[in-house]
């Protein structure tokens, strides 16, 4: 059953949820019609140059060759039916089809509540719908597509959500007060490093703190990252708890007008806390923050910091300081260079109330630790974009990220659709003048190898031995008590 839902419609409760997850869908309007293919020479078969169409931009063309020949169907088949892909004796064939799909599709038409009963079908669907965004649901008591069928045959239980990923969402937009590189949607390699701070934290945090193994990060795209719990325990968990989770992760509290934007209460540190700051946060801070931002390098951003600090001599005295013509030592960065005075004069105020205490470790806690959209991981019915999705703006693929290699992740060279397609034109070309044959995917061809390979290694393999173990043991464990049941009864 197709559900259209437009944009101006009443009937946007839904909707309006799918689309807060990200706010692409104007950018898919934007984008279209941006191609341009112009054919360049790749090769030499014989003594004629091989002509090959160069691709460019971002179109419902390019999706329909990208869905065609690219997307990793196995590899997002395999990850979301956990196990439950062939015939295992505990093996629940329905819970693949219990899954939300949605689709976003080239003219602003909104496809909720579909479902695929295997991957061959939800192959065909993407290829025949050619969606400009795909987002993933929850997995439902009973198949989603069919909900309304349930109602109108008088069925007594209710549609609801019964497994959900828990994830979260950072945009690098809600750090606008803290960038001068960039702002919106725009990124850089300048204020990346903020997004590998939440990578860095949130993965640790996960997995130190709440005992969570499998976790899954994807470039959004364009301007954050998304990530993906996996976990059965974080699947199954209630919305009430994955608020409490999101809450967990809340310090930053700030807008443009609040002076005070995070408050570390109590006489020391949380641990969690303090093990972001001494791992990553202080770090990362004086290193790329404060030179990056420029956090300390005029009046109007060295006013925003001075603020933070509760005793009127100290931000006098470094006004003054710094107000001063004389540059600092030639070699060190003008910002690191006055964190240093600030350092110094808190250090010797002679105000010690809690507050002077702890501003320098609020000042690097406002600037570093990550915010998250906290809407998206309480509710187990909001959607989120799927991996390897395109994103419409900028044309490039939302890969996955290593997180034990996230500092070196760089959003500027992740892959865009049309290159991908060049690269494979370009290998199909040299193929065709006799310079390799390769038995190889389609993708595999191309810089979608790469991406590919991080999901399966940093996170689909692992996810899915521990999904058949749990089959396994589930099925031992029936066995044995059907036995104990055969012995009873003799
Ligand atoms: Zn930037």
């Amino acid at each position: 059953m197709v559900e259209r839902v437009r944009k101006d419609d009443e009937d946007m409760v839904d909707a309006a949820e799918m689309v807060g997850t990200d706010d692409d869908r104007h950018e898919v309007r934007e984008a279209r019609g941006a191609v341009d293919r112009i054919p360049t020479a790749v090769g030499a078969a014989g003594d004629h140059l091989l002509l090959v169409e160069q691709y460019r931009g971002f179109d419902a063309d390019l999706m329909r060759m990208y869905y065609a020949r690219l997307f990793p169907y196995q590899e997002m088949y395999k990850w979301l039916s956990y196990g439950h892909d062939r015939k295992h004796p505990q093996s629940d064939m329905s819970f693949f089809a219990r899954r939300e799909f949605s689709f976003t599709l080239d003219n602003d038409i909104y496809i909720r509540y579909q479902s695929f009963k295997n991957c061959n079908d939800m192959e065909a669907a993407i290829r025949d719908k050619c969606p400009f965004k795909i987002d993933i649901g929850a997995v439902f008591n009973f198949d989603p597509s069919k909900r309304q069928l349930y109602h109108r045959a008088g069925s007594e239980k209710t549609f609801a959500p019964v497994e959900r990923e828990l994830v979260f969402d950072v945009d690098i937009s809600d750090y606008d007060d803290v960038r001068v590189c960039c702002k919106g949607a725009d990124v850089c390699n300048r204020c990346w490093p903020l997004m590998t701070v939440v990578i860095r934290v949130l993965d640790t945090a996960l997995r130190e703190d709440f005992g969570f193994m499998h976790i899954l990060w994807v470039y959004s795209g364009r301007r954050g990252v998304h990530c993906w719990v996996c976990d059965p325990r974080a699947r199954r968990l209630g919305n009430d708890q994955r608020s409490a989770i999101a809450e967990y992760f809340r310090v930053y509290k700030g807008s443009e007008n609040n002076a005070v934007k995070v408050a570390l209460p109590g006489p020391s540190l949380h641990p969690s806390l303090s093990r972001a700051y001494e791992q990553v946060l202080e770090r990362f801070f004086i290193e790329l923050i404060l030179p990056g931002q420029e956090l300390l390098a005029d009046k109007e951003s060295w006013e925003k910091v001075l603020c933070m600090i509760p005793d009127n001599d100290v931000r006098n005295q470094l006004r003054i300081r710094w107000s001063s013509r004389r540059q600092p030592n030639g070699d060190v960065d003008v910002n690191v260079q006055r964190w240093k005075d600030l350092e110094k004069c808190v250090k010797a105020s002679k105000v010690k109330t809690h507050g002077m205490r702890r501003c320098l470790d609020e000042i690097i806690f406002v600037y570093t630790y990550p915010r998250l959209d906290f809407e998206v991981s309480k509710s187990m019915n909001h959607l989120l974009k799927a991996p390897f999705c395109v994103h419409p703006k900028t044309g490039r693929v939302c890969v996955p990220i290593d997180p034990q290699a996230c500092e070196d992740f760089d959003p500027t060279t992740v892959p865009t659709v049309s290159q991908l397609l060049n690269e494979l034109n370009t290998a199909c070309a040299e193929e065709t003048a006799g310079k390799t044959v390769e038995s190889v995917k389609d993708f595999e061809r191309t810089s979608m190898r790469e991406a590919v390979e991080i999901f399966r290694s940093t996170f689909l393999d692992g996810l899915y031995k521990s999904c058949r173990a749990e089959l396994d043991a589930a099925h031992i464990a029936k066995v044995q008590a059907s036995s104990e049941l055969l012995k009873l009864a003799w």
